[in-house]
């Protein structure tokens, strides 16, 4: 055990450091010194605009009324993510927030539609989910006493520039400096203080290394090892763009597969976030640059970056004294949009097992076989968009659909196939209505459903579907569209 925590370092001011930065001098910073170290020389990864309904959690914790988040961020809402061309070229499937239909205490409503379906009672299954429908149909608004599932497309900028304001409203102290030495103690190899470029010492307890795919502390200093998964997720490039606005602002998120990968659209209130991920085995970026800018709508508003990066988990996402969160601890693609998700968890797990009396190899260890499981699930599911695919129009959708797979999704494809039902692992991110949504949409039909479903008389099952599908559609028909609503919400945006 070392000695009680009392002074934290922060390397790394990007979306990562200032979450971090947010929540601890928030949640802790009576008791604790918080000091954050950043770079404007370096500047930030500068992406991720896509986000998932638990942000609302982090916001919660941190007392941030939803309009003000959404003003200062140029934000609009996100239902859910359009997945074109991924199930076969010319297809498309959302996967909403929303849960299906109602369920019942031995199976999911999949069940029950998939029979509904097969007496030809029941249509698409999106009909039977609110934000399902609401999305197709450009209407949200914030009701109150109703689940938050929504999300937001946002200014990533933006946002680590509100929490740094909050951050440093409430004590933070921010070090601008390039950080170009990591001094480690000799008795245990715990990271003693960063050397920044003027010289300057900076000592802590505890660092937490958000220096994004540099991972200088966790990875440069610590050696702490890298798990690569990009045998599963051969994508190792994006290039990103912006552009104005041109009017078209669907309350979700647009993944288009390529050839080599796939192309996102994210609509902000006044700019769209574009961007190409890619396979470098089968595409150059000249090539991916060129196809990205044939693809995008508007005024072009920066110059196209490409941004290279491995798919994989650092073995040890707290390693001595150092806890890596961000980028510096792993790197999934952005498919369903989870990185600040992942970062989220990371801060809260942090805080629940938070060291205040010295480092124990017990919260060490918790730490790290939550952040691994966690991942490993989020993997299976992004990798089961690529596996799962009719597609063989080129060398990287061949690949995807041959490759092999981790026996934990081989599994869930296997049992959904043959039965419908979905195994979830305990309180993992994704939920059966998210798994329904992919596997039926990358074009997996069950051969059989739950044989409960059989207990219900056929004209009581037409009911059941008919009542929730009409339910569905007048509260969706009820809603204002999606932008008037922000007008409305937000006025100051
Ligand atoms: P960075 O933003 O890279 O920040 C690193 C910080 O460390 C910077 O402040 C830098 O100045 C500092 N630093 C580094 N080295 C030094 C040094 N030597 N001295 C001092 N300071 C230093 N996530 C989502 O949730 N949704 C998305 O839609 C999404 N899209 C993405 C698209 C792409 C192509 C990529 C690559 C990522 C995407 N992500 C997305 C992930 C998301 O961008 C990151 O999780 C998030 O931005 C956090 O990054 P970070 O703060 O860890 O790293």
């Amino acid at each position: 055990m070392t000695s009680p925590i009392k002074r934290i370092v922060i390397a790394g001011g990007g979306t990562a450091g200032w979450m971090t930065a947010a929540a601890i001098t928030k949640l802790m910073g009576k008791n604790l010194e918080v000091v954050l170290v950043e770079s404007d020389q370096i500047g930030s990864v500068g992406v991720g605009e896509a986000t998932i309904p638990t942000l609302h959690i982090f916001h919660r914790l941190l007392g941030l009324k939803e309009q003000d988040v959404m003003a200062a961020t140029n934000a609009t809402f996100k239902l859910g993510i359009n997945f074109e061309n991924w199930h076969d070229k010319g297809k498309d499937y959302l996967h909403s927030f929303g849960f299906l239909g109602k369920d019942c205490w031995a199976c999911g409503f999949g069940h029950f539609w998939l029979k509904g379906k097969q007496l030809g009672m029941a249509k698409d299954i999106g009909d039977y989910c609110t934000e399902h429908l609401a999305a197709r149909q450009g209407r949200f608004a914030v009701l109150p006493n109703q689940d938050a599932n929504h999300a937001y497309h946002m200014d990533a900028t933006l946002y680590a520039q509100f929490l740094r304001q909050m951050a440093q409203k409430l004590g933070l102290k921010r070090i601008e400096g390039k950080i170009s030495d990591v001094i480690q103690h000799d008795h245990n190899g715990h990271i003693k203080a960063l050397t920044l470029d003027n010289g300057e010492h900076i000592e802590g307890d505890l660092f937490i290394d958000c220096t994004g795919f540099r991972a200088l502390l966790i990875e440069q200093t610590l050696n702490t090892g890298f798990e690569d998964w990009s045998h599963y997720l051969p994508c190792d490039s994006a290039i990103a763009v912006q552009t104005k606005s041109v009017g078209e602002q669907p309350a979700y998120t647009r993944s288009i597969a390529h050839e080599s990968g796939w192309q996102w659209r994210i609509p902000l209130q006044t700019r769209t976030g574009n961007g190409l991920v890619f396979c470098s085995k089968f595409l150059s970026d000249e090539d991916a640059s060129a196809l990205l800018l044939k693809n995008i709508k508007g005024e072009v508003l920066n110059q196209p970056r490409v941004i290279k990066f491995k798919t994989g988990t650092r073995r040890q996402h707290w390693n001595k004294n150092c806890v890596a969160i961000g980028l510096s601890s792993g790197f999934l693609e952005p498919l369903e949009s989870t990185s600040i998700h992942l970062i989220q968890r990371s801060i809260i797990r942090l805080l629940q097992l938070f060291p205040s009396n010295g480092i124990k190899a017990s919260d060490v260890n918790e730490f790290n076989q939550q952040t691994l499981l966690e991942m490993d699930n989020i993997r299976d599911f992004i990798i089961l968009h690529y596996k799962v695919t009719e597609r063989e129009d080129s060398r990287f959708w061949r690949y995807c659909k041959n490759m092999e797979i981790p026996a934990s999704l081989k599994h869930r494809i296997d049992m959904f196939g043959d039965s419908g039902k979905v195994y979830k692992y305990g309180s993992e991110l994704f939920g059966e209505s998210s798994w329904v949504q992919v596997m039926m949409g990358q074009g997996i039909t069950p051969k059989s459903y739950h044989p409960i479903v059989d207990m219900m008389p056929e004209p009581e099952l037409e009911a059941f579907l008919g009542n929730i599908k009409t339910n569905v559609k007048r509260k969706v028909d009820s809603l204002p569209l999606h932008l008037d609503f922000i007008k409305h919400y937000c006025p100051s945006s």
